[in-house]
Formats: C-alpha cells, structure tokens, sequence
C-alpha cells in the first residue's frame, strides 16, 4: 500500500492525501509537483526512476487506510540550500 507521505522531500510543502500535486517514484519518493518538474525533470533525484503523479486515495479510504504523518525531507544536489 502507498505510504501517501504528507510532504515534498524537497521543499517541505504539505502534500495531503487529496493532492493533485503530489509525484512518487516506484520507492515513493515524494515530491510536489513544481521540484519535480523544475529541479529534477521528471526524474528522482534519489533512485533515478520517473516521477508520476500520485493516486487519490478516495477519503472513505482513508479512515480505514489513513495516510503516512511521517515527514521525509533530505538534500538534493538540485535543492539543497534553497530551503
Ligand atoms: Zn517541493
Ligand atoms: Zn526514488
């Protein structure tokens, strides 16, 4: 099951579960939509895999299968001091 993190590993943004502007790759690395596309082209800067738009998890859902709380934030050569 995805974790559905609540941030971008990047810029900290709050990614909830709802969000359109969430992107994972196949580790769920996640990241909002603008450092995916801007910083890293599409690509993870972790694993190197694609970034593709995360899947709503419809709200029912999420009360039997709630999402992640916990907050991975980490330095990326293309972010990293322009937090
Ligand atoms: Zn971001
Ligand atoms: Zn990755």
């Amino acid at each position: 099951m995805l974790q559905l993190r609540p941030n971008c590993e990047c810029c900290d943004r709050d990614l909830p579960p709802e969000s359109l502007e969430a992107r994972i790759c196949t580790f769920e690395c996640t990241f909002c939509a603008g450092c995916a596309e801007s910083r890293f082209a599409g690509i993870c800067p972790n694993c190197g895999g694609d970034l593709a738009r995360r899947p709503v998890r419809p709200a029912a859902l999420l009360v039997k299968y709630p999402a992640s709380r916990e907050r991975v934030v980490k330095a990326h050569a293309a972010c990293a001091g322009s937090a």
